[in-house]
C-alpha cells in the first residue's frame, strides 16, 4: 500500500494506472476510520483493479465554532485498517495543499460549484458553506483520482443528492455506488462523531435511529399519513435528545419534502446529544 501526501504525485500516478487500463475505485473519507467505512472499501475492492482511499479532514466543509480542530485523526491506526483490507493507495494530503488559502475560516476559494437548493435545505439549513465545502474538495478530489467508479455512504444521504448531482450536472464519467448505512448491534449508525459520546449520551443517542426506524415502518404500513407520523416522530425525539435540528421525509432524489406515499423517499434528523451532532435517515421504497 502506497502512501501518498502530493497532489501532483497522485493525480500522475492515477494517470498513469488509467492508461495502463487499471479500474480506480475511490473512496474518500475524513478518516478515524471505521467499519461503515471500511464497508465502502471493501466493496471497491470487490469491483475495482485499483483501490483509493483519501483521507483528508476537509477545514471548508467545517463552519465556525464547529469541530474541525478536534475531530479525530487516527493516521496510524487508519493505515493499519486499510493494509489489511489491501488497499493499493492513500492519499493524505495536506490542508495547504488542497485548499487555496491554509485552514484558516473562512477560505476563500474563487472557483467554487454553487448548488442552488440541494445544499439549502436540511443539514445545509444548519451548517451554511458546508455543502460548498464538501463539493469543493470531492471536485478537485475527482480531478486529481480520475476514478471510474466512487463510493459513498447512505449515512450522508443528502452529500449523496450533491455528489450526485456534481457527477451529472458535469457530465463526469463517474459510476456513483451508494452504500446502505452501517450500524452498531442496536441500531446505532456508526460514526467518526461517536467518540465523543459519553456512555449516557450513547443510550441517549440510540432514539435517533428507533425514531427513523418506526417512522419507516408506519410509512410502510400506510395506516397514517405522512404528516401525521412526522410530527409524532418529531415530538418523541424532543422529548428524548438535547436538540432537534429538523426531522423531514422527502424525495430519494430531489430531496423536497414528500406529503403522500408515492415515489421513493429518505426520512432524514439531525440533533444533538450533548455537545455532539448526530444524523441518521432511512430509506422508504417507493
Ligand atoms: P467521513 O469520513 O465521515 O467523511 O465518511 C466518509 C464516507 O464514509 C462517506 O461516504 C460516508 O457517508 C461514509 N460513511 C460514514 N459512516 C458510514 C456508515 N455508518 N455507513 C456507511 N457509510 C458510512
Amino acid at each position: 500500500m502506497k502512501v501518498i501526501r502530493s497532489p501532483k504525485e497522485f493525480q500522475h500516478r492515477m494517470r498513469l494506472l488509467r492508461r495502463r487500463g487499471s479500474s480506480i475505485g475511490f473512496v474518500p473519507t475524513m478518516g478515524a476510520l471505521h467499519e461503515g467505512h471500511l464497508r465502502l472499501v471493501r466493496r471497491a475492492c470487490a469491483e475495482n483493479d485499483t483501490v483509493v482511499v483519501s483521507i483528508f479532514v476537509n477545514p471548508t466543509q467545517f463552519g465556525p465554532g464547529e469541530d474541525y480542530k478536534k475531530y479525530p485523526r487516527r493516521m496510524r491506526d487508519d493505515l493499519k485498517k486499510l493494509r489489511r483490507e489491501k488497499v493499493d493507495y492513500v492519499f493524505e494530503p495536506t490542508a495547504s495543499a488542497m485548499v487555496p488559502k491554509k485552514s484558516s475560516h473562512p477560505v476563500r476559494w474563487e472557483t467554487s460549484r454553487e448548488f442552488h437548493r440541494l445544499a439549502g435545505v436540511l443539514c445545509g439549513k444548519y451548517r451554511p458553506g458546508h455543502f460548498r465545502g464538501v463539493a469543493a474538495i470531492v471536485a478537485k478530489l475527482f480531478y486529481l483520482a480520475q476514478p471510474h467508479r466512487v463510493y459513498f455512504g447512505a449515512k450522508d444521504y443528502q452529500q449523496t443528492a450533491i455528489v450526485r448531482r456534481l457527477i451529472s450536472d458535469l457530465d463526469l464519467d463517474i459510476a456513483f455506488r451508494l452504500v446502505p448505512t452501517v450500524r452498531e448491534g442496536d441500531g446505532l449508525a456508526m460514526s467518526s462523531r461517536n467518540a465523543y459520546l459519553s456512555p449516557a449520551e450513547r443510550a441517549r443517542a440510540l432514539s435517533l435511529s428507533r425514531v427513523l426506524f418506526v417512522l419507516r415502518r408506519e410509512i410502510r404500513a400506510g395506516r397514517r399519513g405522512i404528516a401525521v407520523l412526522r410530527q409524532d416522530a418529531i415530538s418523541t425525539l424532543r422529548r428524548r435528545v438535547d436538540r432537534l435540528q429538523y426531522l423531514e421525509i422527502v424525495d430519494a432524489e430531489t430531496l423536497r419534502p414528500v406529503s403522500r406515499r408515492g415515489r421513493k423517499c429518505v426520512a432524514l434528523a439531525a440533533c444533538y446529544v450533548g455537545q455532539t451532532r448526530l444524523i441518521d435517515n432511512v430509506i422508504i421504497p417507493g
